[in-house]
């Protein structure tokens, strides 16, 4: 059984653009040194997300801005395609679906870069606003090898009711495409024009309306994932990744669900060591005893095998 996660960014190296070859081998060598110095730091952070969610929600706001200020210049030692293939090796995942999100990681460049990585590295195109013709345009990212279709209300600061949104889902009908939606309302305006605009209620009569397609809700709507499970429940087609949730989160999404509407996704490289964290929480349930090795398999790359080869259709039955 392949280990997939379903959840990944790549971003171009920062170091490569911006100084000469002979002096990048040497930055490399310090980028490798610094993840090994931050792995503790990392764990913390990734201990302190979690425990965020208890804070009331101004509270929570407040480090939500101050959460997205701390991931950015972590990016630089942990985040580039190379990054991206190695965190994979040392975390035992054979494939992971690598998400574009323009314009800091273009659809072509990461076209391209799972192109050249093709038996590892399964590319997700995310049409921005902005876009000519988007029904058109994600045909063409179909036509390049695009396997999903992500959107992010919040970071495009557009909501459900779009037009735009409503002609890319007729083309992800029309071709029995998977969507991938970010969900979760994070305040933070770095990354994110209309936060709220990441709350997963907002997209139900989505779900309603597109029975065919697959939603996969990101996050699992991060600080609030029983909203998400809640609407999974309604929605034979929401299913749910398992980035940014704990051990037991993920163990009761697969028993309210069903493990097969769970993926597992980390979402890396934000905040660091992502792969063998989110996979390792994973694990952690079948130890506990939460859900079975079965369940476990279903959700570390069953799932994602079957929705990215067997079609929607064989994932939806
Ligand atoms: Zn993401």
């Amino acid at each position: 059984m392949s280990t997939i996660d379903f959840h990944v960014h790549v971003f171009p190296n920062p170091i490569e653009m911006a100084v000469p070859k002979e002096l990048g081998s040497y930055l490399d060598l310090a980028r490798r040194m610094a993840r090994q110095i931050l792995e503790p730091a990392d764990q913390r952070m990734h201990q302190l997300q979690v425990w965020m969610r208890h804070l009331p929600e101004p509270a929570r706001a407040g480090l939500d801005q101050l959460g997205g200020l701390t991931a950015l210049p972590r990016l630089l030692v942990e985040s580039t395609p190379t990054d991206l293939l190695e965190a994979m090796d040392s975390a035992g995942v054979d494939q992971a679906v690598v998400i574009a999100h323009p314009p800091f990681a273009s659809n072509e460049w990461v076209l391209e870069v799972c192109r050249d990585h093709a038996e590892r590295l399964v590319p997700v195109v995310n049409v921005a606003r902005g876009t000519d013709s988007p029904g058109r345009k994600l045909e063409d990212y179909l036509e390049q090898g695009a396997r999903a279709l992500k959107i992010h209300a919040a970071a495009d600061g557009e909501g459900p009711d779009s037009p735009r949104y409503r002609e890319l889902l007729e083309v992800a009908r029309a071709r029995k495409l998977p969507v991938i939606l970010h969900t979760g309302c994070i305040h933070n305006r770095l990354f994110y024009k209309q936060p709220e605009f990441g709350r997963v209620e907002a997209f139900a009569p989505w779900f309603e309306a597109y029975p065919e397609i697959p939603f996969v809700l990101a996050h699992m709507n991060f600080h609030e994932p029983q909203k998400a499970i809640e609407l999974g429940e309604l929605h034979a087609n929401v299913m749910v990744d398992t980035s940014w949730q704990p051990p037991e989160m993920i163990g009761e999404a697969i028993h309210r669900l069903g493990a097969r509407r769970v993926l597992f996704g980390s979402d890396w490289p934000f905040v660091g060591g992502n792969l063998a964290i989110g996979k390792k929480r994973i694990e952690e349930g079948v130890a506990s005893g939460a859900y079975s090795q079965e369940d476990a398999d279903l959700v570390l790359g069953g799932n994602a095998m079957k929705l990215l080869l067997g079609g929607v259709d064989a994932a939806m039955a």
